[in-house]
């Protein structure tokens, strides 16, 4: 076996994976070339250990820490029935952000008070079903939402967490920062007392306490310390006013994962430490109470487990510009280079140790120019039907896809101790035209 030392990009892919005798990359004790040959590419691969021990390491490190913290899986990284069943099994709650992950979350007999319901534009359907399931909170976006939250709940009493946007910048990608005060998402700070005001004097909200989430893909600490610092200082003000003390705080996902070798985040014992350490001493200082925690990880879950493979086809070389290597994926089933600009690397399945000869970019097969996977990325001489595998394709990939130009969306399969379970299959053509009228 072959480990990390002489492969550098392994460390980007889950923690089961391994090179064999064959120079193949191995995933959950299964060899991902044949898994290529068994299903067809493209391909996502989960490592279920990856995934489990993820959710533990969440629980693990926040708790030890904090007691009172509950982990909440985000739903919209990957929102397979498997993955919720798996979150569920392992004692996460769940947040949903739309009327159709709630009726997933359902399906599988998830415990409705362990869900959870932000949204910036939650429709009166969703609000009744969120109500009728006895969700376990309704993060109230809006005033608007609040407006209509009061009229429909009616008689019926609803547990609520208040959404406020906190105006600061996680410095991430510009579609990926949630918290600046240029936001569609949470209350904005003008709105914050009457907001309030409303939901504390509404007899038939609950409220609980607050809710921020600053965005996706953050590497530094310090957005998180000022939005925990702003939330309190506002509790403070609560409680000054209303006599109310917040009895959860809720600090939204948006942990880091690493895409590359060079750039690494800080681990989530680390996270843990700076956000508890945070809220500790700001509730001493403030005169507050401990507020139950609540973290709302989704990428930092489900990110690394994933890897995409893909048969190599057309190999392009335009000289003195650049080489393209044509795979049979794309943007239909990962877009995330074209709309954030994401980074990810990849590895030669079936040749993992092969030398690198120089780069190359990594083009789907759909019909736009902008149908990139990776571009120039050092690859060693590559070959029409060599297997591509591309890390850190867990999250955000597979919910994101569409059938652009008639494609069939990819199987999934979870790896596990040398046995992979299919948990969707790919899509046929029957799929394709079954939702239209002629
Ligand atoms: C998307 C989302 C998350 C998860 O974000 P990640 O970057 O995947 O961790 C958590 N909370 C809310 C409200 C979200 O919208």
């Amino acid at each position: 076996m072959t480990g990390e030392q002489d492969i550098p990009r392994l460390v980007l892919f889950p923690q089961t994976a391994e090179v064999n005798q064959k120079d193949h990359l191995v995933i959950g004790g299964c060899d991902s070339v044949a898994l290529a040959e068994e299903f067809g590419t493209p391909l996502y691969v989960f490592d279920e250990v990856d995934l489990r021990s993820r959710c533990a390491e969440f629980k693990a490190e926040f708790k030890q820490r904090y007691p009172d913290t509950t982990v909440c899986y985000s739903a919209k990284a990957f929102t397979a029935r498997a993955m919720l069943q798996l979150v569920k099994e392992e004692g996460l709650d769940l947040d949903v952000v739309s009327g159709g992950e709630l009726g997933i979350a359902r399906s599988l007999d998830f415990p409705m008070e362990r869900v959870h319901f932000p949204g910036n534009n939650k429709s009166a359907e969703e609000l009744e079903m969120a109500i009728q399931y006895g969700i376990g909170h309704v993060v109230v976006d809006n005033p608007h939402e609040l407006d209509m939250l009061r009229e429909i709940a009616g008689k019926r009493k609803v547990n609520i967490l208040l959404r406020l946007s906190p105006g600061i910048d996680a410095h991430t990608h510009q579609y990926n920062t949630t918290g600046t005060v240029d936001s569609k998402f949470g209350f904005t700070r003008s709105t914050w007392d009457e907001a309030v005001n409303t939901a504390l004097a509404a007899p038939n909200l609950n409220v609980n306490g607050l809710h921020f989430h600053i965005g996706s893909g953050i590497f530094e600490m310090e957005p998180y310390e000022k939005a925990i610092e702003v939330m309190l200082e506002y509790a403070a003000t609560i409680k000054q006013r209303h006599n109310f003390e917040i009895r959860v705080l809720s600090i939204g996902g948006g942990f880091g994962v690493q895409y590359t070798v060079e750039e690494v985040p800080p681990p989530i014992a680390t996270w843990a430490e700076v956000i508890v350490n945070k809220i500790t001493s700001q509730c001493r200082e403030l005169k507050l109470s401990l507020p139950r925690l609540i973290v709302e990880p989704g990428r930092a879950i489900v990110a690394r487990a994933g890897v995409a493979l893909y048969r190599v086809g057309v190999i392009k070389d335009i000289p003195g510009i650049r080489g393209y290597v044509c795979v049979d994926g794309g943007m239909g089933d990962n877009i995330r280079q074209p709309m954030y600009g994401a980074r990810q690397e990849a590895l030669v399945a079936n040749r993992v140790a092969a030398r690198e000869t120089g780069k190359v970019t990594i083009a789907g097969k759909y019909c736009e120019s902008g149908d990139i996977l990776i571009r120039d990325i050092s690859m060693p001489e590559l070959k029409a039907g060599d297997i591509l595998a591309v890390a850190g394709s867990g999250a955000y990939c597979i919910p994101l896809q569409s059938n652009y130009n008639a494609s069939f969306r990819p199987a999934i399969v979870f790896v596990r101790e040398g046995k992979a379970r299919l948990i969707r299959r790919r899509e046929t053509l029957e799929d394709l035209t079954r939702h239209d009228v002629v």
